[in-house]
């Protein structure tokens, strides 16, 4: 069968196959294209099918030759529909990776599952006898708490007032106005279960107490802060709170883990067009005038390269990694530089249905968000039948 792209509410229903393949050989590519790295050598990646957990992965196997042992929830395709992209990716990947000689394996399952941990510590200690690396990826709508079983849905509002800005629809090209009413308090805490740090520390006891943390271990998560403009929506709405907990988290994790010296950090990553960031309100339009300036500069990243920079340069550095006052990775330093966002800020107003396309960069943002599913490349003939299995 072929397949097309099929969008809905910013939502991608379909993937191909070999699409996603081939976005993974590309990132692979990019990695071998750069100096290898002296990193860590037995990873656990939770949430490393898609985005900035798969180019973690990715840099850390290809660049430091790494062995990657992967966790992510993905639907299977069958005869008739596709599969996630990241069921492709993953398949990719571990192909890629194990003819290379490097040991890669994932594991298809709900990362906040007691259950998954368990399978996951036995095989790590198959694999690896223990970890000196947890990438923690994972961004989800909802999550069941794992004793009670209760279902936590995340929200991404403002908190306080009604939050308006401008906002893009990209398959019809069309700007306009949006307002979301602010959270109410009982939207906070469930966010914050969703998306803070408590998973995360729960895989650091468990991986401890399974004694599968070599000493002096590393782990990162990721988060971001943004501009003025996306402030109420983001870092100071309901996902803030979740941030700033999963900040924390990261403290409390090193401060659980010294005895073996641990040391867990958030790296703050620049905005860029995942599975996920595509469904937050006002931040794909910054991201399409943010692509369009940050090229001009000739400082524009990915995913991949903010992952490789952030090992080669932050973490894996031959010295202490470089953290802010905060303790915090910043690898959205180009994104927050003074002068691309003055330029932000100044361009900001322009832009409507009618300019959309001579003032950002909203094409790159299309062209992404369809290479996220393996569509848009010119190397794939998207007439050809393809197997979805
Ligand atoms: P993504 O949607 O591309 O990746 C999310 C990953 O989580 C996927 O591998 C998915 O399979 C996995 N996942 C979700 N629910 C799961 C579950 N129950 N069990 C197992 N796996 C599950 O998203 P992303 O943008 O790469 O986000 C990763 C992290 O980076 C998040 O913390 C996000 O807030 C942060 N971040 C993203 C941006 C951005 O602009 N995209 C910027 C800064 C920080």
């Amino acid at each position: 069968m072929t397949v097309e792209p099929r969008i809905r509410n910013g939502i991608c229903m379909t993937a191909h196959p070999k699409g996603c393949a081939l976005a993974v050989q590309k990132e692979i590519d990019y990695v071998k294209s750069q100096p290898k790295f002296n990193g860590a050598k037995k990873v656990l990646v939770v949430g490393g099918s898609t985005g900035y957990g798969l180019s973690s992965r990715i840099s850390l196997a290809f660049g430091s030759g790494a062995g990657t042992l992967n966790i992510s929830f993905e639907k299977e395709g069958s005869e008739k529909r596709p599969a996630t992209p990241g069921f492709y990716n993953n398949r990719a990947f571990d192909e890629k990776a194990k003819a290379e000689g490097l040991i890669a394996e994932s594991i298809n399952a709900d990362a906040f599952s007691h259950e998954t941990r368990k399978i996951a510590i036995e095989r790590i200690k198959e694999l690896f006898g223990k970890v000196d690396m947890i990438v923690y990826s994972l961004a989800s709508p909802v999550r069941p708490d794992p004793d009670t079983g209760e279902l936590y849905k995340s929200c991404l509002k403002p908190l306080g007032e009604t939050y308006t800005a401008k906002s893009v629809n990209p398959e019809k090209g069309t700007v306009t106005e949006v307002s979301i009413e602010p959270a109410d308090e009982s939207e906070i805490a469930p966010t914050v279960k969703v998306m803070g740090g408590e998973d995360w520390m729960l895989w650091i006891k468990a991986l401890k107490e399974a004694d599968v943390l070599e000493d002096g271990f590393k782990s990162i998560a990721y988060s971001y802060i943004g501009p003025e403009l996306t402030m109420a929506v983001y870092r100071k709405g309901t996902i803030g709170k979740a941030k700033e907990h999963l900040e924390a988290t990261a403290k409390e994790i090193t401060e659980f883990t010294k005895d073996i010296n641990g040391q867990a950090w958030v790296s703050v990553n620049k905005a860029l067009v995942t599975r996920s960031s595509s469904v937050i309100p006002v931040v794909p339009l910054y991201i399409s005038l943010l692509f369009k300036i940050m090229k001009e500069k000739e400082i524009h990243e990915g995913c991949i390269e903010q992952m490789q920079r952030m090992f080669v340069q932050k973490i894996y550095n031959g010295s202490t990694a470089i953290v802010d006052e905060e303790g915090r990775l910043r690898l959205d330093d180009l994104e927050m530089r003074d002068d691309v966002q003055a330029e932000v800020e100044k361009r900001w107003d322009s832009i409507t249905s009618d300019t959309l396309s001579e003032m950002t960069d909203i094409e790159t943002y299309k062209s992404d968000f369809l290479k996220l599913h393996g569509f848009g490349f010119d190397e794939i003939d998207y007439t050809e039948d393809v197997d979805f299995l």
